[in-house]
């Protein structure tokens, strides 16, 4: 513990996964810390509130997939029960049920990615096109997640990648562009085929039982942060909601000495932690002249974010929904969603006397202008081309909440202008699923992680208290560490005959 007069000053900008994180453990190492969030409770993307009528919704539902091994240590620490047990999920098209996976733990291990391929049931996709994505192996061998190898494959599309390796068109279009509309939110033309790589490594091919899944039993809100502000409270952490940061005060030693809140409040920090994502860190640029002046920051004007739509819908009747979790294709070209049972997930809906269902629409940009009248038919209608039964189920309640520009768009070429977690202002650090670092992880894990970097960061900068330890990812399975290590040697030896030659 640092001593009562003494204790330095930091402010973390933004109360989503990043900033609550960094707050949480600099709060316990002593430090005192002021947790700035611009709405009016903390979360983030993954917020959750009561409507006027008292029922539960948040900003989209968020699966925690078997490899976020530090948001599973911070459960265990906050000594919290928020999750379902794993769950298995389908994937839907205009043709009906497409894809059930197995809880994957639960199978017998195989090497990867032969355990994804083999036991997941496909009803549909031929095996000569499912096939056709081996060569794509090479890739996941080549591609290692470091800054050497990102800035090789981020200026590639997903689409010319799978193009290049031969990929067929069904699979494509009926797989992995698929996968890419739900985990990266766009379509494969505007995905980076690095962040393709490393998302599809992260959730599905890493190791057999990354695929598999849990849920919270509530909002994220009330299951995880609710208990979670409590102990960072308690920690003597404070969390001022409704305080939007529009601007750092900086001296002429490049230190910043503080921020400015809502246009005039300027709070003193000894070190600065930004968790906001990319459309807030434009709006903080846009505002401010000392991050204006550092080319950094003013590139972040060339990231983008992405349009996303959360529905709830309240049916009049039990609708049989054969599994939990799922994700759906086809029904608009750039358009992915997913829809759950919350009856079988939330413990508020498991006694209602009718249906209760999200669905969330990724890249859903042609939705947002949309009237809620007009939105919630068409989800009926999508429901509906899934399962026959919600034709004719009334709705008896609904909430449609609009996330524009709201998550990180991984698009081509983006790479480049992603800040990492130090900046060229020495007390200033950067955290969020967006900042490049090389864990390996990606969405709330990846945001969480990055937190708990900048933490971590500011400690060895103020140096005052010890690091967060956090949990790496797992590591690669032997064959292919060993692919790697040749990959790696031939690539040098391709290196040292032409260097600079190809493009990279
Ligand atoms: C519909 C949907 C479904 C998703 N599904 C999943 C999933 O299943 N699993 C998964 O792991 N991830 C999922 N994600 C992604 C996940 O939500 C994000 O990766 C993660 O929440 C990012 O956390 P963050 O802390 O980086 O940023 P954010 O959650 O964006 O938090 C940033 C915070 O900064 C605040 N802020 C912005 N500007 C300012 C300012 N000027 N001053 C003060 N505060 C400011 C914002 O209000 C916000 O609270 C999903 C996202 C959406 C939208």
């Amino acid at each position: 513990m640092i001593e009562g007069l003494q204790r330095k000053k930091v402010v973390v900008v933004g109360a989503g996964w990043a900033g609550l994180g960094a707050t949480y453990h600099l709060a316990k190492q002593g430090y005192d810390v002021t947790l700035l969030e611009a709405g009016p409770y903390p979360g983030g993307l993954v917020a959750g509130w009561k409507t006027a009528g008292g029922r539960s919704v948040e900003a989209g539902i968020h699966g925690f997939w078997y490899p976020y091994r530090n948001i599973f240590s911070l459960v265990n620490e906050l000594e919290i029960n928020p999750f379902t047990t794993w769950t298995r999920s389908s994937q839907y098209s205009p043709a009906g049920l497409e894809v059930e996976s197995p809880i994957f733990q639960d199978c017998p291990r195989l090497p990867t990615p032969l355990g994804t391929f083999l036991y997941t049931r496909f009803k549909r996709l031929p095996l000569i096109d499912r096939l056709s994505a081996l060569p794509l192996l090479y890739a996941v061998v080549d591609f290692d997640n470091s800054d050497e190898a990102w800035r090789r494959y981020d200026s590639v599309t997903a689409r010319e990648l799978f193009k290049q390796f031969g990929v067929s068109a069904r699979l494509y279009r009926e797989s992995f562009e698929a996968m890419l509309l739900v985990g990266l939110f766009a379509p494969g033309e505007q995905c980076s085929a690095a962040a393709t790589i490393g998302m599809l490594y992260f959730f599905i091919l890493a190791h057999q039982a990354d695929f598999d899944v849990v849920w919270c039993r509530g909002t994220v809100g009330e299951k995880i942060f609710r208990p979670w502000v409590e102990q960072i409270e308690k920690a003597g952490g404070k969390l001022l909601a409704n305080k939007r940061v529009t601007d750092l005060i900086v001296d002429s030693t490049n230190r910043a000495t503080a921020v400015v809140c809502n246009g005039n409040e300027v709070i003193d920090a000894d070190a600065v932690i930004f968790a906001v994502g990319i459309t807030g860190m434009k709006k903080i640029v846009a505002n401010s002249s000392s991050l204006q002046a550092r080319e950094e920051f003013r590139n972040v004007n060339n990231l983008g974010a992405i349009d996303v739509l959360a529905t709830r819908l309240w049916f009049d009747r039990k609708i049989q929904i054969p599994l939990p979790s799922n994700a759906c294709f086809g029904f608009d070209t750039t358009t992915g969603w997913t829809f759950f049972d919350l009856n079988a997930l939330h413990d508020e809906y498991k006694d209602e006397q009718g249906t209760v269902v999200e669905a969330d629409f990724y890249h859903a940009n042609q939705f947002l202008p949309l009237d809620n009248k007009e939105i919630i038919p068409i989800v009926q209608q999508y429901l509906t081309t899934c399962i026959p039964a919600f034709r004719g189920a009334k709705v008896i309640d609904s909430s449609v909440i609009r996330l524009p520009q709201a998550v990180s768009h991984f698009a081509p070429g983006s790479y480049r202008n992603m800040l990492p977690a130090k900046t060229s202002f020495e007390n200033v650090f950067m955290s969020g699923d967006w900042i490049i670092n090389r864990h390996g992880s990606w969405s709330q894990e990846k945001a969480y992680v990055t937190g708990l970097e900048a933490a971590n960061l500011v400690i060895s900068q103020l140096k005052e208290g010890k690091p967060a330890n956090i949990l790496p990812v797992e590591a690669d399975e032997a064959h292919i560490q060993v692919g790697r290590e040749i990959n790696k040697a031939v690539r040098q030896i391709g290196k040292s005959i032409l260097p600079n030659f190809w493009l990279p």
